[in-house]
């Protein structure tokens, strides 16, 4: 499940890159899907230097493009992200998808320096088309060839947050400036010859339905508590035993049902905030670990 995000300042060359590799992946056997705002922003119906004036137009179709190669995300084929994607929290987003459908992924940072990017801008020549919207047909729009203004173009080097290669969302980072030849074998072997990364909590899907998991802890935990202040009722010291398993709960025998109801809401506010790794046949098993360990202290 590979995916390309491709990052750079306006006219940096992020879509002359896309296409290279988006070719060199051809030639690898490899289907390619190519995201491009150039396209996305004239069919959601916005002019170029309109667009990227207004925060709030972006964010619809920064979260469309993001939808859509999270979407596109599957076992071979390759995403190919050509955007500008400035903004670190999104490209970490996206890393955070990409870990959750168990992918890998490699960040292009098309560096350039300013005044040249605006050279390259001012090459550009095609007039914006008026988008009608109510036409079928959207598959030939792209802006690619539109310059932007001088204010739009500063504006977007300004709000520009550099890709690193030692921040893990970015990692690992390909550079390349206009003069350099693309490292596509690197790229290739980034995305097929890497184990791909290892999800963790915060990517973990919650499982089941959330509502009924907590109900169901809840309820679990609060039969564990009964059956240990009822044994300690009839006299009986020393470990419990917890019905249907082998592990027993071993408290001091003094313990009282308040301290115990205490445990148990710390320990289901802890899983709250943790509830993503563990299927609820391990939730007896973890509330008496952390009640024999937070007893016996
Ligand atoms: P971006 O997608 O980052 O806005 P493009 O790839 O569309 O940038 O490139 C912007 C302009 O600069 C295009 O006209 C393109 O032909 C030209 N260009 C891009 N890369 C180079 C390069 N390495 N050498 C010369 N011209 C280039
Ligand atoms: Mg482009």
């Amino acid at each position: 499940m590979p995916l390309i995000i491709i990052s750079g300042f306006p006219s940096s060359g992020k879509t002359t890159r896309a296409k290279q590799l988006q070719e060199f992946l051809a030639t690898k056997g490899k289907q390619v899907k190519l995201i491009s705002e150039n396209a996305a922003i004239p069919k959601a119906g916005f002019k170029k230097n309109v667009y990227y004036a207004d925060s709030q137009k972006e964010k619809i179709v920064r979260s469309d493009l993001k939808s859509e190669a999270i979407r596109l995300l599957n076992k071979d084929d390759v995403v190919i992200l050509d955007a500008g994607n400035y903004i670190k929290g999104y490209r970490y987003e996206l890393f955070c998808a990409t870990k959750a459908a168990r992918g890998t992924q490699c960040t292009l940072f098309c560096g350039i320096q300013k005044d040249k990017a605006w050279e390259f801008n001012c090459q550009r020549t095609e007039e914006e088309k008026e988008t009608n919207l109510t036409s079928d047909d959207d598959s030939n729009l792209n802006n690619s060839n539109v310059p932007y203004t001088r204010e739009i173009f500063d504006a977007l080097c300004m709000r520009f947050e550099e890709p690193h290669g030692n921040c893990r969302w970015d990692k690992p980072l390909f550079v390349v400036f206009p003069e350099d030849n693309l490292d596509c074998e690197g790229i290739y072997s980034a995305l097929f010859d890497s184990a791909p990364l290892p999800p963790n909590m915060s990517t973990q899907n919650a499982p089941i339905s959330a509502t009924n998991y907590l109900f169901e802890m809840d309820q679990l935990t609060q039969q564990i508590v009964a059956d240990v202040m009822s044994s300690r009722k009839i006299g009986i010291t020393g470990p419990v035993p917890v019905k249907g398993s082998n592990i027993k709960v071993d408290l001091p025998d003094n313990i009282n049902a308040i301290q115990l109801n205490r445990l148990r809401r710390q320990f289901l506010n802890y899983s709250k905030m943790h509830s993503t790794s563990s299927t609820l046949d391990k939730v007896p098993q973890l509330f008496v670990q952390f009640l024999n360990s937070n007893c016996n202290v």
